[in-house]
């Protein structure tokens, strides 16, 4: 039997195979996954929300119980408006956990109802980042295998005309 719905806030700036893996796992355990880009003042983005919200669209058209979304606000409120108690999170490396671990309990203090859920990385994908897709595909270096091969095309066309 699955869970309830949870909520996976990020930036995907682009979309990467890591994201794709935690929105499949979570899609196993949840009956809904609502993937939404959240808007961080602090990351300008290269990606337009629009454009990253196409992508994500694309990328997991496969997957019947995900549905995408983009909030301008706080965590806590958007769970509130979705009427979802889970947040899901996938954590890499160890300098992953601070960051993760603060805005943990800082969601958990002002919403005491509000649960984070991490799911581990695949080994496979410990390491890839929407950054690392940024700087190599700038570059014009090849990102196939970091994306969805749906996106190849339009995320490396992006990235070169960003370049010029
Ligand atoms: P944010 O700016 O909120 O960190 P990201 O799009 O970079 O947004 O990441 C969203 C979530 O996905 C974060 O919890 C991040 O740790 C997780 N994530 C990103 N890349 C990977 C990966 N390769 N494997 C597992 N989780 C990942």
């Amino acid at each position: 039997m699955k869970e309830g719905v949870c909520v996976y806030p990020g930036s995907f700036d682009p979309i990467t195979n890591g994201h794709m893996d935690i929105i499949e796992r979570g899609a196993a355990i949840f009956n809904e996954v609502i993937v939404s880009i959240l808007h961080n003042p602090a990351k300008e983005g290269a990606f337009p929300v629009r454009k990253r919200l196409e992508m994500i669209q694309k990328a997991c058209a496969h997957i019947p119980n995900v549905t995408f979304d983009c909030y301008d606000g706080l965590l806590v409120d958007y769970m509130r408006i979705k009427n979802a108690s889970v947040v899901l999170r996938g954590l890499r490396a160890v300098s992953d956990f601070e960051s993760e671990f603060q805005m943990a309990q800082l969601n958990h203090q002002i919403a005491p109802d509000v649960e984070t859920l991490f799911l581990m990385t695949s080994p496979n994908h410990a390491y890839l980042s929407s950054s690392v897709v940024r700087e190599i595909g700038s570059f014009g270096g090849d990102i196939s295998p970091f994306i969805p091969a749906c996106l190849v095309d339009e995320v490396q066309n992006f990235l070169g005309q960003e370049n010029k």
